[in-house]
């Protein structure tokens, strides 16, 4: 089903939740409208959504998502392997030697779609980086922290971040100094 008009314009959609949208990209979906996919290849994020037209390029997953899984792996896998020489002291080292790699690499491969996923959903959710700036709905309410410091600081919400510090130059907030 597409939602995208013949004039290329998208009709106005209802935001989903944090939890809503991490579960849709978990799931390995547009968090956006749940409909499109997020994924091109196995990990390779799309540009942006087939469905509804979201970009994606806005995430930051990064090293996150295999952390993530390195963290659930290395716990599930320790305590099996606990519970293996403690309780089941005969199982033999060549079984050892064949289960416990496999099992590792599986469930990396396993997880590592769904984590990368949920992060880039969940980052969404909270409007982080530039998923803020990609719906205008969101922009007012979901700012960075750098945007409202920087709002803050010069009172000008929509310029102050997009300039670059140029060497040199001096504005009314930082004049030069006398003398
Ligand atoms: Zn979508």
């Amino acid at each position: 089903m597409s939602t995208v008009s013949a004039s290329g314009s998208h009709p106005p959609r209802q935001e989903p939740g944090t939890l809503e949208s991490t579960w849709r990209a978990l799931r390995g979906r547009c968090p956006a409208c749940g409909e499109g996919h997020l994924f091109g290849r196995f990990l390779k994020v799309a540009p942006h959504c087939t469905d509804c037209g979201q970009p994606f390029h806005h995430h930051r997953a990064d090293d996150f998502p295999p952390y993530i899984v390195m963290f659930v792996v290395g716990h599930l896998l320790g305590y099996g392997i606990y519970v293996a020489e403690t309780r089941f002291e005969e199982v033999p080292l060549w079984l050892h030697a064949m289960l416990w790699p496999s099992l590792a690499v599986g469930l990396c491969l396993a997880l590592l779609q769904p984590v990368k996923g949920a992060v880039i959903g969940w980052q969404y959710g909270l409007g982080m980086h530039g998923f803020a700036r990609a719906s205008g709905s969101r922009v007012d309410e979901r700012r960075t922290g750098g945007e409202v410091a920087a709002e803050l600081r010069l009172g000008r919400p929509e310029t102050a971040v997009a300039e670059p510090a140029t060497p040199g130059r001096r504005d009314a907030d930082h004049p030069r100094p006398l003398g």
